[in-house]
Protein backbone atom coordinates (compact mmCIF):
# COMPACT_ATOMS: atom_id res chain seq x y z
CA UNK A 1 0.00 0.00 0.00
CA UNK A 2 1.26 3.58 -0.76
CA UNK A 3 -0.37 6.64 0.38
CA UNK A 4 0.19 10.21 -1.21
CA UNK A 5 -1.37 13.33 0.25
CA UNK A 6 -3.24 16.10 -2.06
CA UNK A 7 -4.11 19.31 -0.17
CA UNK A 8 -6.75 21.56 -1.80
CA UNK A 9 -7.26 24.98 -1.04
CA UNK A 10 -4.00 25.97 0.95
CA UNK A 11 -4.23 30.16 1.07
CA UNK A 12 -0.48 31.80 1.56
CA UNK A 13 -1.16 33.34 4.27
CA UNK A 14 -3.87 32.18 6.39
CA UNK A 15 -3.04 28.29 6.09
CA UNK A 16 0.81 27.88 6.26
CA UNK A 17 1.02 26.36 9.41
CA UNK A 18 -1.98 24.15 8.87
CA UNK A 19 -0.55 22.80 5.59
CA UNK A 20 2.90 22.37 6.96
CA UNK A 21 1.64 20.03 9.59
CA UNK A 22 -0.51 17.96 7.12
CA UNK A 23 2.95 17.80 5.34
CA UNK A 24 4.86 16.96 8.93
CA UNK A 25 1.96 14.37 10.05
CA UNK A 26 1.83 12.57 6.56
CA UNK A 27 5.69 12.13 6.55
CA UNK A 28 5.79 10.75 10.32
CA UNK A 29 2.91 8.44 9.66
CA UNK A 30 4.28 7.11 6.14
CA UNK A 31 3.19 8.88 3.43
CA UNK A 32 5.29 8.96 0.58
CA UNK A 33 4.60 13.07 -0.11
CA UNK A 34 2.41 15.77 -0.37
CA UNK A 35 0.91 17.60 -3.63
CA UNK A 36 0.41 20.83 -2.61
CA UNK A 37 -2.46 22.76 -4.52
CA UNK A 38 -0.47 26.13 -4.56
CA UNK A 39 2.32 28.09 -5.24
CA UNK A 40 3.45 28.42 -2.09
CA UNK A 41 7.47 27.51 -2.25
CA UNK A 42 7.84 27.86 1.55
CA UNK A 43 5.96 24.82 2.59
CA UNK A 44 8.19 22.86 0.35
CA UNK A 45 11.47 24.54 1.62
CA UNK A 46 10.56 23.99 5.12
CA UNK A 47 9.61 20.29 4.69
CA UNK A 48 12.34 19.66 2.67
CA UNK A 49 14.88 20.79 5.56
CA UNK A 50 12.88 18.57 7.98
CA UNK A 51 13.89 15.58 5.26
CA UNK A 52 17.36 16.71 4.95
CA UNK A 53 17.76 16.67 8.98
CA UNK A 54 15.50 13.68 9.73
CA UNK A 55 15.99 11.39 6.72
CA UNK A 56 13.49 9.87 4.43
CA UNK A 57 12.44 10.58 1.04
CA UNK A 58 8.94 13.06 1.76
CA UNK A 59 8.40 15.24 -1.12
CA UNK A 60 6.18 18.59 -1.53
CA UNK A 61 5.30 18.54 -4.97
CA UNK A 62 3.72 21.95 -5.89
CA UNK A 63 0.79 21.67 -8.57
CA UNK A 64 -1.36 23.82 -10.86
CA UNK A 65 -4.28 21.50 -11.82
CA UNK A 66 -5.23 19.05 -9.03
CA UNK A 67 -7.93 17.18 -11.51
CA UNK A 68 -5.21 16.02 -13.86
CA UNK A 69 -3.44 14.94 -10.72
CA UNK A 70 -6.11 13.21 -9.28
CA UNK A 71 -6.88 11.17 -12.98
CA UNK A 72 -3.18 10.59 -13.21
CA UNK A 73 -3.05 8.88 -10.19
CA UNK A 74 -6.05 6.50 -10.75
CA UNK A 75 -4.94 5.90 -14.32
CA UNK A 76 -2.12 4.21 -13.04
CA UNK A 77 -4.38 1.94 -10.78
CA UNK A 78 -4.47 3.75 -7.70
CA UNK A 79 -7.50 4.85 -5.23
CA UNK A 80 -8.81 8.36 -4.37
CA UNK A 81 -10.36 9.03 -0.75
CA UNK A 82 -11.53 12.35 0.15
CA UNK A 83 -11.78 12.92 4.45
CA UNK A 84 -14.67 15.14 4.30
CA UNK A 85 -17.19 15.32 7.23
CA UNK A 86 -19.64 14.67 5.04
CA UNK A 87 -18.50 11.27 4.06
CA UNK A 88 -18.76 7.57 4.90
CA UNK A 89 -17.50 7.02 8.74
CA UNK A 90 -13.89 5.40 8.54
CA UNK A 91 -14.70 2.72 10.33
CA UNK A 92 -17.58 1.49 7.96
CA UNK A 93 -15.02 1.89 4.65
CA UNK A 94 -11.77 1.11 6.24
CA UNK A 95 -11.94 -2.53 4.96
CA UNK A 96 -12.74 -1.71 1.41
CA UNK A 97 -9.51 0.70 0.97
CA UNK A 98 -6.90 -0.91 3.26
CA UNK A 99 -5.38 -2.93 0.29
CA UNK A 100 -4.80 0.44 -2.57
CA UNK A 101 -2.84 2.69 -3.27
CA UNK A 102 -4.17 5.55 -1.64
CA UNK A 103 -4.34 10.02 -3.07
CA UNK A 104 -6.04 11.21 0.44
CA UNK A 105 -7.84 14.20 -0.17
CA UNK A 106 -7.62 17.17 2.38
CA UNK A 107 -9.37 20.36 2.64
CA UNK A 108 -8.52 24.10 3.51
CA UNK A 109 -11.40 25.96 2.95
CA UNK A 110 -14.37 24.53 0.87
CA UNK A 111 -13.24 22.08 -1.51
CA UNK A 112 -15.10 21.84 -5.31
CA UNK A 113 -17.76 20.20 -5.64
CA UNK A 114 -16.31 17.86 -8.00
CA UNK A 115 -14.06 16.85 -5.16
CA UNK A 116 -16.46 14.54 -3.95
CA UNK A 117 -17.68 12.98 -7.86
CA UNK A 118 -14.07 12.56 -8.51
CA UNK A 119 -13.19 10.73 -5.06
CA UNK A 120 -13.72 7.07 -4.84
CA UNK A 121 -14.61 7.32 -1.26
CA UNK A 122 -15.88 10.44 0.41
CA UNK A 123 -14.73 9.44 4.29
CA UNK A 124 -15.42 10.98 7.02
CA UNK A 125 -13.46 10.46 10.30
CA UNK A 126 -16.75 11.09 12.64
CA UNK A 127 -19.47 13.35 11.08
CA UNK A 128 -18.61 16.26 13.32
CA UNK A 129 -16.25 19.27 11.98
CA UNK A 130 -12.85 19.34 13.38
CA UNK A 131 -9.30 19.44 11.73
CA UNK A 132 -7.53 18.05 8.31
CA UNK A 133 -4.86 17.77 10.78
CA UNK A 134 -6.55 14.87 13.07
CA UNK A 135 -8.46 13.78 10.00
CA UNK A 136 -5.44 12.95 8.45
CA UNK A 137 -3.24 11.04 11.44
CA UNK A 138 -6.30 8.84 12.51
CA UNK A 139 -7.13 7.36 8.82
CA UNK A 140 -3.15 6.85 8.33
CA UNK A 141 -2.67 5.11 12.07
CA UNK A 142 -5.47 3.07 11.27
CA UNK A 143 -4.43 2.25 7.64
CA UNK A 144 -0.93 0.92 9.26
CA UNK A 145 -2.56 -0.48 11.56
CA UNK A 146 -4.81 -2.68 9.61
CA UNK A 147 -1.61 -3.41 7.09
CA UNK A 148 0.66 -4.13 9.70
CA UNK A 149 2.81 -1.17 8.93
CA UNK A 150 4.23 0.49 12.45
CA UNK A 151 4.68 4.11 10.85
CA UNK A 152 5.92 5.10 14.79
CA UNK A 153 8.42 2.58 14.76
CA UNK A 154 9.86 2.82 11.62
CA UNK A 155 13.04 4.42 11.14
CA UNK A 156 13.69 6.86 8.59
CA UNK A 157 17.03 6.29 6.54
CA UNK A 158 19.58 9.10 5.54
CA UNK A 159 18.96 12.15 6.84
CA UNK A 160 21.64 13.89 9.62
CA UNK A 161 19.85 13.20 13.02
CA UNK A 162 17.83 10.36 15.11
CA UNK A 163 16.40 10.81 18.24
CA UNK A 164 17.43 8.53 20.95
CA UNK A 165 13.68 7.76 22.75
CA UNK A 166 14.31 8.55 26.44
CA UNK A 167 12.15 8.47 29.58
CA UNK A 168 13.04 12.45 30.43
CA UNK A 169 15.43 14.89 28.46
CA UNK A 170 16.01 14.81 24.66
CA UNK A 171 18.82 12.83 23.24
CA UNK A 172 19.62 13.37 19.95
CA UNK A 173 22.88 11.37 17.88
CA UNK A 174 24.19 12.33 14.21
CA UNK A 175 23.91 9.56 12.20
N1 LIG B 1 -15.57 24.39 5.99
C1 LIG B 1 -14.98 23.47 5.08
C2 LIG B 1 -16.05 22.71 4.30
O1 LIG B 1 -17.22 22.93 4.53
O2 LIG B 1 -15.67 21.89 3.46
C3 LIG B 1 -14.09 22.45 5.82
C4 LIG B 1 -12.99 23.04 6.61
S1 LIG B 1 -12.11 21.81 7.54
C5 LIG B 1 -11.30 22.68 8.80
C6 LIG B 1 -10.74 21.44 6.50
C7 LIG B 1 -10.62 20.01 6.13
O3 LIG B 1 -10.55 19.20 7.28
C8 LIG B 1 -11.73 19.42 5.31
O4 LIG B 1 -11.65 19.75 3.95
C9 LIG B 1 -11.52 17.92 5.54
O5 LIG B 1 -10.55 17.40 4.65
C10 LIG B 1 -10.97 17.88 6.97
N2 LIG B 1 -11.96 17.46 7.96
C11 LIG B 1 -12.53 18.22 8.93
N3 LIG B 1 -13.38 17.50 9.67
C12 LIG B 1 -13.35 16.24 9.17
C13 LIG B 1 -14.01 15.00 9.50
N4 LIG B 1 -14.88 14.93 10.51
N5 LIG B 1 -13.74 13.93 8.77
C14 LIG B 1 -12.85 13.96 7.76
N6 LIG B 1 -12.21 15.09 7.39
C15 LIG B 1 -12.45 16.21 8.08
Amino acid sequence: MRTAVLRLGHRVQRDQRITTHVALTARALGAEGMLLDSDDAGIERSISEVTQRWGGSFYVRRITNWKSEVKKWKEAGGKVVHLTMYGMNLPDVINEIVTDNLLIIVGAEKVPPEVYELADWNVAVGNQPHSEVAALAITLDRLNTLSGRDALKGQFTGGELNIVPSRRGKEVKSK
